[in-house]
């Protein structure tokens, strides 16, 4: 439950390791899979059932270990593991669209519980949604503009098309406040993955780790988060909190 207490701790683990006060808030920067889509579970079968095709060892359950990389660093490190060389990028673009094609055909994405109402915090109270993922996922992409309303317009998308290095390094979540120009000390990040919050932590902006997935309690913690919920309503609530401020 989402209480005053988790509002003022949030703020102080924040102070205590940025040395920055937040204050008034203008931008919410949220990631995309396990956060507004509840995806990981099919993205999980399709990177294992991609693997299994080109005779790659994967465990299903290592997706949600490597989640927020982009989808190049993810079959690289896939590829090196398994073969012992880097990959090139004929195979980068085969390997990822066979993903893609195997994700697509799973339907229609689910919209995470609770994750309309979180953006709806923030837009209510003034804010601007930013979307700051690392996928490249077209099908997800085109699907947000119908699920959320508009809430995430092109110039408030940060995708693996817009920067050089994916998560865990911060340049997607600086990219994000640079795309609304609000200064670090003014915006929250919300990410479900151990390496999307120590991209958003290390981007100096208070982080909310929300665990949708099977990571063990406290990993999101041990990332770097300002404080980690269980659940996009637990985020809708602190973020209407903030918002409020
Ligand atoms: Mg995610």
């Amino acid at each position: 439950m989402v209480t005053e207490k988790t509002l003022r701790e949030a703020l102080a683990r924040y102070t205590a390791r940025t040395g920055m006060t937040l204050h008034d808030p203008v931008a919410a920067l949220f990631d995309m899979d396990g956060v507004l889509y509840d995806s990981m579970p099919r993205h999980s079968i399709a990177w294992k059932q991609m693997c299994d095709e080109n005779g790659i060892a994967a465990d299903p359950d290592e997706f949600y270990a490597l989640e927020g990389r982009t989808g190049a660093s993810t079959i690289d490190i896939l590829v090196y593991r398994q073969f012992g060389r880097h990959t090139t990028d004929e195979e980068v673009r085969r390997l990822y669209a066979r993903k893609s094609e195997l994700f697509k055909a799973m339907g229609r994405p689910i919209v995470m519980p609770g994750a309309l109402s979180a953006v709806e915090a923030v837009t209510e109270e003034g804010g601007k949604p930013v979307l700051v993922t690392g996928s490249g996922q077209a099908s997800l992409l085109e699907s947000l503009n119908l699920d959320y309303h508009g809430a995430f317009p092109a110039d408030r998308r940060v995708t693996a098309h817009d920067v050089s290095h994916g998560k865990p390094h911060p340049e997607p979540y600086l990219k994000g406040l640079e795309k609304v120009g609000a200064p670090r000390d003014r915006a929250v990040a919300v990410d479900n993955a151990p390496l999307g919050v120590e991209s958003a932590s290390a981007a100096g902006v208070l982080t909310i780790g929300v665990r949708t997935g099977p990571l063990p309690a406290g990993s999101l913690l041990a990332a770097g988060a300002d404080t980690e919920l269980t659940s996009m309503d637990e985020a809708a609530e602190l973020l209407r909190m903030i918002f409020n401020m």
